[in-house]
């Protein structure tokens, strides 16, 4: 208890029955928490396995599990953690039976699950363009968060069709393979409890105490399950923050935690005030980004630590500018001797991570990504990728194969059989052999390839030899973007927004000199660096790249927090969404900044591609409006940048030259996409606006 303050020492020494500990982030929650375990072991004599630690990830739970032992000896190993899924399992692999699952039930996997749904689908005749396979399963994992069987979810009716009885027919078959998918887990144990008196009984009597870490994020389900657990002996000790609830979008309510004492009468309340992880300077900025929200418990964190740097805020020119000036800060922090573990990126939108990964691998600075799958490794990128090697004379069988049926040709696996067999007979290379059959010299299964055979074929001439632009084109004639939209809502945004990404990439890397085949090279070598990355066993020693929200609960001397812009934070779909979206998204932005231990950099670019399209975004309204002894702003930064190089990237202060005009700088951007104009200062000719489309500008 020495290594605790007075406020975590009453929390982690509070006696039994409800207790909350409410407070903001790094003021030692999960320390308390791991302290509130070792104590009900050594002085109050419960044993380790009667103890159950609810965490976030299991990560966190070997992590607490690892804490436990040095702080009481190997029987902190007894104690019995996991997630809300991971502990779920258990309980369903002892009574899954009288569910109506024989005990040794699977769990189906991402793939399976995806299958199951497509088969319900086609057997009764619905297309996707009606219903999306992944729209139905988003809608059912919407019912289980929030608790509903089949019986008890809403009726509901899309395009004429009943989703509650594709949901039971779902569940239904899903019993008969013995499978349960992952939300299922935390539905059937509370039902388990919710109609099972016995078990119930047997299940509550198992726990002396219950403990759960990050209580914010729980969702309806998770809450029932709880009350259900503990609702005899009332031991249970959660705790949270609600400035860092951040997942409204996957059901959980931070309501929960703001109404725990009406949940569970004569709650013991705590708050720790004092913040331990992050110097003065970062907690400044971190009250005054989340004292905007309203509807919140008061708190303000109070620094430990000295002062320390103050957080910078840096404006880039574009996201490869962005990139750059990330990665010289790292160099600059490394060369103060914080190890490359001890850094960590933190963005709001996966596709954020392309320019840094490109930029990092050519820097031999070892990075990994964290959750998600790195940017080529994305089916839709991989699709795309197919597709336009395909287009550009450079795509193989593999590529082929892999969009023969993508959109739906009629080729499924027999017919994919056939067709690799095809073309290894014609001796050809797969785009060759495209070109046999567009010209309709070829017979048997390979004809059901004449009309992508044939599309690509005229778009290649029409494009002649600018391989920049014929994306586009492909896709959406060849259905493939169309296939896509016809998944549920964010799904399709999002690996659209990955395309047109793509898309970008592509175009800068043809004005840097590339050829098609050395893009795939160098696009192919990304990937393999990631997969490389993510399986490296000694990956302990590399800047972590992932998404705020996978942050929560973790700490790193070093942060960065890219892209701080309207349209990504706070996101575009929350800005849509309204005063609530938005509020979550700042929550975000606290949970990122609170992330840092001793240096904070923030970042935003003036000029962003972003689906096919320049935008000039705004700087976040969440910090926009702060003064400089908060968050300190480099006035240089326009001049700085003016004299960088941007990779063909057409931004302010970049140095182009003109055919006719010769040599300039950019002064100015008005407009978007195709209408865009450009004020160029010319070292000869004076000022003049162009329209960036005709002007042949090249950066130098
Ligand atoms: P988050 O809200 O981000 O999950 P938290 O409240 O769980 O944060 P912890 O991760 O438990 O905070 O603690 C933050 C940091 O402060 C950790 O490095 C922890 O070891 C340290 N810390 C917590 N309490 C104390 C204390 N009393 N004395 C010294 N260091 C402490
Ligand atoms: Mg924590």
């Amino acid at each position: 208890m020495a290594e605790l303050n007075q406020a975590q020492q009453l929390a982690a020494e509070a006696e039994g029955g409800p207790q909350l500990i409410l407070a903001g982030a790094g003021t030692g929650k999960t320390r308390t928490i791991v302290h509130r375990i070792g104590h009900l072991i050594a002085a109050c004599g419960i044993a380790p396995h009667r103890i159950l630690a609810v965490t976030f990830t299991n990560k966190a739970a070997a992590e607490l599990r690892a804490r436990l032992s040095l702080l009481i000896g190997d029987d902190g190993g007894g104690v019995v953690s996991g997630t809300f899924h991971a502990i779920s399992l258990k309980f369903l692999r002892r009574y899954a039976d009288v569910l109506g699952y024989p005990r040794s039930f699977q769990v189906v996997d991402a793939d399976d699950q995806k299958a199951l749904i497509k088969r319900i689908l086609k057997n009764r005749n619905i297309a996707t363009d009606r219903l999306h396979p992944s729209y139905l399963s988003g809608w059912i994992e919407h019912c289980k968060h929030a608790g509903l069987t089949p019986e008890q979810a809403p009726e509901s009716d899309w395009n004429g069709l009943r989703l509650h009885e594709l949901y039971a027919q779902y569940q239904q078959e899903l019993m008969q393979h013995e499978r349960m998918d992952f939300s299922d887990l935390i539905l059937n144990a509370a039902i388990l409890m919710r109609d099972h008196v016995a078990i119930a009984t047997a299940l509550r009597a198992r726990f002396d105490h219950v403990l759960v870490d990050e209580y914010q994020d729980t969702n309806p389900i998770q809450h029932e399950w709880l009350l259900l657990l503990c609702g005899e002996h009332r031991n249970i000790t959660v705790v949270g923050d609600d400035d860092q609830s951040i997942y409204g979008w996957r059901g959980a309510d931070v309501s929960h935690i703001l109404d725990f004492e009406q949940s569970w009468a004569g709650a013991g309340t705590h708050r720790l005030e004092e913040n331990y992880r992050s110097t003065g300077a970062i907690l400044e900025l971190a009250n005054a980004v989340i004292c905007e929200n309203t509807g919140r418990h008061e708190k303000a964190l109070k620094p430990t630590r000295e002062d320390g740097d103050k957080p910078e805020w840096k404006v880039c020119n574009d996201e490869y500018d962005e990139a750059r000036q990330v990665l010289s800060r790292i160099e600059r922090w490394r060369s103060s001797a914080y190890p490359w573990s001890e850094m960590a990126i933190l963005y709001r939108s996966n596709r954020q991570s392309l320019p840094l990964e490109q930029l990092f691998r050519e820097s031999n600075i070892p990075y990994r990504i964290i959750g998600g799958v790195g940017f080529f490794e994305r089916m839709e990128i991989k699709d795309t990728l197919a597709y336009w090697a395909l287009l550009n004379c450079c795509g193989d069988g593999l590529q082929l194969l892999r969009i023969c049926n993508k959109p739906k040709r009629g080729l499924g696996a027999k017919g994919q059989e056939q067709l690799a067999a095809a073309l290894a007979s014609s001796g050809l290379r797969a785009f060759e052999w495209l070109d046999l059959i567009a010209s309709g010299q070829v017979e048997g299964i390979a004809k059901k390839l004449v009309p992508l055979a044939e599309l690509l074929a005229s778009v290649r001439q029409d494009i002649e030899s600018h391989a920049d632009r014929g994306l586009n084109m492909i896709l959406e004639a060849s259905g493939y973007l169309q296939s896509l939209t016809a998944m549920g809502e964010l799904e399709a945004a999002s690996r659209i927004e990955n395309i047109r990404t793509l898309q970008d990439y592509i175009e800068l890397s043809m004005a840097q000199g590339l050829t098609p085949i050395e893009f795939m090279d160098r696009a192919s070598l990304l990937q393999s660096s990631a997969e490389m990355q993510d399986n490296e066993q000694d990956s302990d020693n590399a800047v972590s790249m992932m998404s705020l929200h996978r942050a929560k609960g973790l700490e790193f001397d070093c942060v960065v927090l890219p892209g701080i812009e309207e349209g990504l934070l706070p996101h575009q779909r929350a800005l849509d969404e309204g005063e609530e979206g938005i509020s979550e998204e700042r929550r975000l932005l606290y949970v990122g900044v609170t992330r840092a231990r001793e240096q904070l950099l923030l970042t935003s670019a003036r000029l962003r591609r972003f689906f096919g399209e320049i935008h000039y975004p705004l700087p976040s309204r969440f910090i926009k409006k702060l003064p400089t002894n908060i968050l300190q702003q480099d006035s240089f930064a326009q001049v700085a940048v003016s004299e960088q190089q941007i990779a063909g990237g057409i931004g302010i202060g970049a140095r182009v030259s003109h055919p006719t005009f010769g040599e300039g700088m950019i002064l100015g951007l008005e407009g978007a996409g195709e209408a865009m104009r450009v004020t160029v200062q010319f070292k000869r000719s004076g000022t003049k606006q162009l329209m960036l489309k005709y002007a042949a500008l090249q950066v130098l």
